[in-house]
Parts: C-alpha cells; structure tokens; sequence
C-alpha cells in the first residue's frame, strides 16, 4: 500500500461517525413509535449479513457458510432448500446477491483448504455460490451494492421480525450493523451463532474491521435480540448460546460487548 493510499484510509476513518447513539439511545430509538420506519418491510431477496450491504435478508456470503447437501456440495443442505423453495412460492424471494470482498467466503475457502485467498478466488467463490443457489430456486442473481471497501459495523442486529432495516425508506439510518436473519433458517440458531461468531471477528480483531481499540466500556457492541411481539419466546436459548461464545472465544472483550433486548412497536 502506497503512502497515498494510507492517508486516504486515515482520512476515511476520521469522517465516519462509528457511534452517533449509544447503545441505550439505539434501543429506546427502536421501541419508540418514531422507530417504526425501520420496520416498514425488506426488498425479497438474500443478501450478505455484511453491514456494508442494506435491505435485504442477510446471511454470511448469502449462506455460503450453511451445511451443504451430501449429495450435491455446491449447494446447502436440502432443510434450507426446501425452506427458501417455499419463500419463492409465496412471492416472499425474488433474487439472490452476492458482493466483492465478502469475508464469508473468504471463511468458507480458509475452512476448504485455502488458508490465505487471493481477493479473485473470493470474488469467484461468492459468484459460484450464489449462482448455484439462485439456479435451483429459479432466481435472478446480481451484485450487490456495496457501501465501501471498510466495515464500520459496531454491533450485530438478529432480526426475527422479518422486516426490520438499517436504513429506513426516509434515508435515516441507525449504528451500522451487520444483520443477520434467523427466519430465514426457521430459527437455526447452531448455524446463526457461527455467523454471530464471524461478526465479532470481523469488528474486532479483522484489519479492515473498527478494530478492538475502538470499542470500550463506554462504547460498547451491541448483539442485539430484536423480539417481534407475534413470536413470543422467539430466541430460547439463543441469547445464552452467545453469552457461552464469548466467554469461550472473546473473554477478553467481554466489557465491551452487550447483548440487548428490543421491543419495537410493530
Ligand atoms: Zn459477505
């Protein structure tokens, strides 16, 4: 990287405003009536959990890192499949995204053999899967759009709303986060804590993530459990499934994450 080329990214990093609410102003934000907006519905279609991404349902690498068929390793294992056939049938999917620097498939190439991919072979392992996925649903696939080369996530969004985005139709917009879609699964949640998993390192301890210094006491990540009040005990045990990853694997971050609870108005 030239020297140019590092002022650039010093200076991007000084305009972005990683904390304009706190997590508590983020909440009452949310359950307020004003919070509505950001429950007004999604675009039909899966796209990466990457907070760089916004408005459709979110997976890592749009499921990229899902268990694959047994009899067929290019596509996820038939649950899911059958699972998305039905949300096509019911005109609730309409397309599947993929994009550029996707740190799921970069994962996903690491865990096959490829410890250290160059940035094509992840770009043509988030096409590959993509195009697999989206050819036995009989859908579009395209590229999605993308906010930047640097994450700026400082939390995890777990929507079991269905509806819920970052970025309201008025172009207001809350902490970016990555967001991540349980419904989509039916609540596979020993799949949803390894995306859990891949968020926080993505923010914490990634190069182009916020980084660990930027989190603190006082401005902590947020894991938030967004409660939809038709799905009464949504989550179970989830939330304990998280408290148990980060004393496993971020014990020393552990100030400076919370996992929150939210109650929209919807
Ligand atoms: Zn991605």
């Amino acid at each position: 990287m030239s020297p140019l080329e590092l002022h650039d990214h010093h200076e991007d990093d000084e305009q972005i405003d990683l904390f304009p609410m706190t997590n508590e102003q983020l909440k009452n934000l949310l359950e307020s009536s004003e919070g509505k907006k950001y429950f007004e519905g999604k675009k039909k279609e899966i796209q990466c959990m990457d907070g760089r991404l916004n408005g459709g349902d979110g997976m890592g690498g749009s499921g990229i890192l899902y268990d694959r068929d047994p009899n067929n390793s290019e596509l996820p294992a038939p649950e899911l499949l059958d699972k998305l056939k039905k949300r096509v049938e019911r005109g609730e999917l309409t397309k599947i995204t993929w994009h550029k620097d996707c740190g799921a498939a970069k994962i996903f190439l690491q865990n096959n053999g490829n410890p250290n991919p160059k940035k094509e072979e992840i770009i043509e392992a988030a096409i590959n899967f993509s195009t697999k996925l989206a050819e036995a649903l009989g859908l579009p696939f395209e590229e999605a759009e993308h906010a930047g080369p640097n994450h700026t996530e400082t939390g995890i969004y777990i929507d079991s709303t269905d509806r819920f985005t970052e970025i309201s139709k008025d172009g207001a917009q809350l902490r970016n986060g990555f967001v991540l879609s349980p419904e989509l699964t039916e609540k596979n949640f020993n799949y949803h804590i390894k995306e859990v998993d891949i968020a926080i390192s993505i923010s914490f301890d990634n190069p182009h993530g916020p980084g660990a210094d930027k989190f603190s006491p006082d401005n902590k990540y947020f894991i938030m459990l967004i409660n939809d009040p038709n799905k009464p005990g949504y989550f179970g045990n989830f939330k304990s499934m998280i408290e148990e990853l980060i004393e496993r694997k971020y014990k020393k971050y552990s100030d400076r994450i919370e996992i929150m609870e939210v109650n929209p108005q919807i």
